[in-house]
């Protein structure tokens, strides 16, 4: 809310130098009151999330054994798959309230999406990490309700090699999503906002936070595979005063 008035120079900054609207300053002020305990540390949840998938992902690779041809086509297979999930994840539980999945909506839309906006898309300090970053425990809880039993499932189905190419390839393509996302969220000329190619990615998860645009557009976090696919594809042309142009795929 930025209009002009007694303290819209207030209003319309937040603490250090950003320019943040009033709303959205009230709600990241009420979201740290509420939900960031004292205790929270944001370079520990980075380095959790981090360390633990790394963990799992090497583990994985340690158990492999004289890999056919055959088998390496897991790698490609499961990260089309983790795009699809990750698309299909974002496109319905996240942005629509579900049964017993409502809980990601709220944290979804209703919190990441009034934390983040197209207009707001940084962090102020490192606390603000737990606005983005899955709570650890919830990734214990998705390794271990749908990692284990597709890895059963698989060395049942398949082999050992199938299965743990799998959990290797699902945990590392979620380490790069959770990273991804989080350099969108950095200050956009951090060294992060500067490697090669982030500059577009960051700017599709952009369009994705207009709230005009949310519950339609790039859907996938990390790389528009699927969005490009769908049709749900949208790129921000900087060719006219507040111009959009669709660009579906
Ligand atoms: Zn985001
Ligand atoms: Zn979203």
């Amino acid at each position: 809310m930025s209009v002009a008035g007694a303290g819209s120079a207030e209003d319309i900054h937040g603490p250090g130098s950003v320019a943040l609207p009033a709303r959205i300053r009230r709600f990241r002020e009420q979201y740290r009151d509420l939900r960031i305990p004292d205790y929270y540390s944001g370079v520990f949840h980075l380095g959790f999330t981090s360390v633990a998938s790394v963990a799992v992902v090497v583990f994985s690779i340690l158990q492999l054994h004289s890999v056919t041809a055959l088998e390496w086509l897991t790698i490609p297979a499961t990260f089309l798959y983790a795009n699809l999930a990750e698309y299909l994840g974002h496109r319905g539980p996240m942005h629509h309230p579900a049964g017993f999945l409502r809980l990601i909506y709220e944290r979804h839309t209703l919190q990441h999406h009034r934390f983040f906006t197209d207009e707001a898309m940084q962090f102020d300090s490192s606390r603000d990490f737990h606005a983005v970053l899955f709570p650890p425990v919830l990734m214990v809880f998705f390794i271990t309700a749908f990692a284990l039993p597709v890895w059963a499932l698989l060395v049942w189905l398949f082999s050992a090699n199938v299965a743990y190419l799998f959990v290797a390839t699902a945990i590392g393509y979620f380490l790069n999503y959770e990273l991804l996302h989080f350099a969108y969220h950095t200050a956009p000329d951090s060294w992060v906002s500067r490697l090669p190619g982030m500059q577009v990615l960051r700017q599709l998860h952009t369009r994705h936070h207009d709230p005009a645009l949310m519950q339609r557009y790039n859907f996938n976090i990390s790389y528009p595979i699927c969005d490009a696919l769908f049709g749900t594809l949208y790129r921000h042309n900087s060719g006219g005063a507040g111009a959009s142009v669709e660009d579906r795929g």
